[in-house]
């Protein structure tokens, strides 16, 4: 006997099922754009993709064969919730070029990349209604997972030099006397994603003295920092502040994506409840590919393979650079990363990007649209574009095709 009843009435029936988290949780708009970016007919500058190409791929065969046959019981096995020993040592290694250098390896547990790390902070800290702060534009995962926790995301000011400390002070005081509980400070200080922009060095120690005195964690994501084309790095949030900041990591950018691993270095005093928060979702990180991770740092010129990665990402961001300084219509302004991924449009106000996006299409180039990475309205006539994952003529013909077709909606 068949008990298949219609779609229709089985989704109406399991509707009502959903939590009111799951009903929130909305597809994210760089999801979409992915889809789109499939048809080759068109040039995708929205995929924030690292360029696997120039890896080492016969050497990273080479060594996940080896492991797997002299090791497998173990690389295929369980591991710990806090990663591998080795692995959470070298992740000190990794730190340290960054100048990092006041961690333990007892305050460093190995995620299921630095999204989870994301997920792990908001369910050790945030119950439903609260609020936590971040920069306006910010990273559209993020935001998700706010979402996800049903907690508010509550944006600050931010200029070409990242976010405005009077900004935070005043946010944070305003939020207050409002009664809202704010939990933490999420912030992408280098090249962040969108907008490209890199807090400035002298205001990191502003930022941190303001959340150290109001009592606000700071959630200080990373993941781009080595990626710098030029000028000179600023001292890391976590640094400057070892009690009250917790630093994510990831191997995404510098190494691989796919392999799903990233870290967290946390404040001694929270180390328990954050790594067994991850341990109840996951159990541990994949162990074969922090296996792999460790090979790699061991044998291959790490280090040299991010500055491989930078000569390649530097010139694709200045054949952008190029690019919209030769096309773009006047009006429209652009940021001018230091590094990372990603430059951040202001189109005249009125024009939204979300409606731009389907006549992106039909000219043959795509990106994100701002407000995917605003919960406010201040997005809606801003862009973004990736330069990392394709080559520079491609590039410069996206550029093109973008600024003819913001040309016409210009003069319209
Ligand atoms: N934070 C930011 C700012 C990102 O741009 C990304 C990925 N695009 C992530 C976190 C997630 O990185 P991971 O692959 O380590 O989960």
């Amino acid at each position: 006997m068949s008990t298949n009843q219609p779609v229709d009435t089985l989704l109406t029936t399991h509707e009502a099922l959903f939590s009111e988290r799951a009903a929130g949780i909305k597809q994210s708009a760089v999801r979409d754009v992915f889809e789109l970016s499939l048809d080759p007919s068109l040039v995708s500058l929205a995929g924030g993709n690292p360029y696997l190409q120039v890896l080492p791929l016969d050497k990273i065969g080479d060594i996940a064969q080896r492991i797997i046959t002299e090791q497998g019981p173990i690389a295929l096995q369980y591991g710990s919730g806090l990663g591998t020993p080795e692995l959470r040592e070298q992740i000190l290694e990794v730190m340290a070029a960054e100048g990092i250098t006041n961690v333990s390896v007892d305050d460093v547990v190995v995620t299921n990349g630095s999204q989870s790390a994301q997920d792990m902070a908001c369910k050790v800290f945030c119950n439903p209604g609260d609020t936590v702060l971040c920069e306006d534009p910010t990273y559209v995962g993020a935001l998700n997972t706010f979402e996800a926790y049903q907690v508010k995301a509550a944006p600050v000011l931010t200029d070409e030099h990242g976010l405005v400390p009077e900004a935070l002070r005043t946010k944070i005081d305003e939020l207050r006397a409002a009664g809202e509980r704010i939990k933490f400070l999420y912030t992408i200080p280098n090249f962040n994603n969108p907008s490209g922009i890199t807090l400035a060095a002298e205001r990191r120690p502003e930022i941190v003295e303001i959340c150290r005195e109001a009592g606000v964690l700071i959630l200080e994501d990373n993941p781009y920092g080595m990626l710098r084309y030029e000028g000179e790095a600023a001292p890391t949030l976590r640094s400057l502040d070892e009690q009250n900041v917790i630093y994510m990591g990831s191997f995404s950018k510098i190494f691989s994506p796919g392999l799903r691993i990233g870290w967290a270095a946390v404040p001694t005093h929270l180390f328990r409840r954050f790594y067994l928060a991850g341990e109840a979702v996951a159990l541990c990180p994949p162990t074969l590919n922090q296996m792999i991770i460790s090979a790699y740092l061991t044998e291959h010129d790490w280090r040299g393979q991010i500055k491989t990665y930078n000569d390649l990402y530097s010139s694709r961001r200045d054949a952008m650079l190029q690019a919209l300084a030769t096309h773009l219509p006047e009006g429209i302004t652009h940021t001018h990363p230091e590094g990372g991924f990603f430059i951040w449009l202001t189109l005249p106000a009125g024009i939204d990007t979300y409606e731009l996006l389907q006549k992106g299409v039909d000219a043959g180039v795509i990106f994100i649209p701002g407000a995917a990475f605003s919960s406010s309205e201040s997005a809606h006539h801003k862009l973004r574009l990736a330069f990392c994952a394709v080559d520079e003529a491609t590039i410069t013909e996206g550029v093109r095709r973008l600024s003819a077709l913001l040309e016409a909606e210009i003069s319209k």
